[in-house]
């Protein structure tokens, strides 16, 4: 049996499918007349006021006066 010379312990890095890559820069927001440049750490393909999914959920409902 034949000791492996290299990455025997893990250390070697393996080539990921997918390496934290930053995004093409000079994209625009993909809604139609909409100019915003996007940020390159931007994943979506609209801009922070067109982006459909908003991953935040605004919290403390301000409270409504029930039987006022
Ligand atoms: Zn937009």
């Amino acid at each position: 049996m034949r000791e492996q010379p290299l990455s025997f312990r893990g250390t070697s890095v393996r080539p990921l499918p997918r390496k934290n890559r930053q995004w093409s820069s000079g994209r625009t927001c993909a809604e139609d007349g909409c100019p915003t440049e996007l940020s390159i750490y931007n994943r979506s393909k609209y801009c922070w006021a067109h982006e459909p999914v908003h991953y935040y959920v605004a919290r403390g409902r301000k409270k409504k006066a029930e039987a006022a």
